[in-house]
């Protein structure tokens, strides 16, 4: 039994022993021999055994419907941040439009000042990096013009972007593992914002670089889309909030990225899945239907 629930459990036995009450309904963590952690729960009743005073134990393994209820949360969580945000970064690009135009125009005033200006500036560039992620999680629901895209193409176009950012940090971007005429149904800047994002990422997990592989194959149930890195993995902590708002370890991260990347999927009707190891590297899968 985990040791945080161990108390628990401790004292509903001996209500039950002490016939404090009739039966008790308890959930707890408990680790199995392969250790594993698995959420279950507990109904104790009251009954003799050969003549003494006993309990009688039922354990449910609840893990499953414990997963299940965190997704529902998750995805309520996304949908509010969703539709908040897109209010959000509308009101707030309009006014810093605004700024901008007029910084732009006071600046040749003020030559001893550049330093601070060229501050101002990235500082603006920031937020409005920022919201454009933010507008993307608003998008797939608006303006997703679905037309039959070559997965291929799409790819390449994405990698010919990242390349110089790539060669520069010392990273080798391996497309060969791509099959050819992989069509799909799907909005073409949302798939190639997916594909940034998460190459981005791969990128960002090497700093001394490395390698990132790029693969697209055809399977029985559809398309095969994989990205791995040699990177620093995601650690425990992140992995189990991985796809929150505002989730980054990055100094400059807006931890968007995979959040717009998990909404644009779930538009798609893909779905994405992550293996991580720390100091190894990251592998995502993402399976599309194929067409
Ligand atoms: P950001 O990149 O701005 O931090 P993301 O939503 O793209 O936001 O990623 C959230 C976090 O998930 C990152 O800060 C990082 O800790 C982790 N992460 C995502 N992809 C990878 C990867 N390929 N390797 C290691 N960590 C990753
Ligand atoms: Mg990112």
């Amino acid at each position: 039994i985990h040791s945080c629930d161990q108390q628990k459990v401790k004292k509903s036995l001996s209500r039950i022993i002490e016939r404090a009450s009739d039966s008790e309904i308890v959930t707890m963590s408990c680790h199995t021999f392969k250790h594993k952690l698995i959420y279950t729960e507990m109904v104790c009743i009251p009954t003799t055994f050969f003549g003494e005073t006993a309990v009688q134990i039922i354990l449910r393994d609840i893990s499953e419907r414990k997963q299940t209820e965190e997704l529902m949360l998750r995805s309520e969580k996304l949908s509010i941040a969703g539709q908040l945000a897109a209010g959000i970064a509308h009101e707030i690009r309009n006014p810093l439009t605004a700024i901008k135009g007029f910084l732009q125009l006071i600046k040749p005033k003020t030559k001893d000042r550049d330093q601070y200006f060229e501050i101002v500036f990235s500082e603006l560039s920031r937020i409005e990096i920022i919201l454009s992620e933010l507008l993307m999680l608003a998008k797939p629901q608006q303006t997703a013009s679905m037309q039959t895209l070559d997965l291929k193409k799409i790819i390449s176009e994405v990698t010919a972007l990242l390349e110089t950012q790539a060669n520069l940090n010392g990273i080798l971007m391996n497309t060969s593992e791509i099959e050819e005429g992989l069509l799909m149904n799907g909005d073409q800047n949302q798939l190639k914002q997916v594909f940034i994002n998460l190459i981005k990422n791969a990128v960002e997990s090497m700093p001394d670089g490395g390698k990132v592989d790029i693969t697209a194959k055809a399977e029985s149930d559809g398309i095969l889309v994989t990205i791995r890195d040699e990177g620093v993995g995601i650690p425990e902590s992140v992995m189990k909030r991985i796809g929150e708002p505002f989730l980054t370890t990055k100094e400059k991260g807006t931890g968007l990225g995979l959040m717009v990347t998990f909404n644009i999927l779930e538009n798609h009707n893909g779905t994405i899945r992550v293996d991580s190891q720390p100091e190894k590297g990251t592998v995502f899968h993402i399976m599309f239907p194929a067409k």
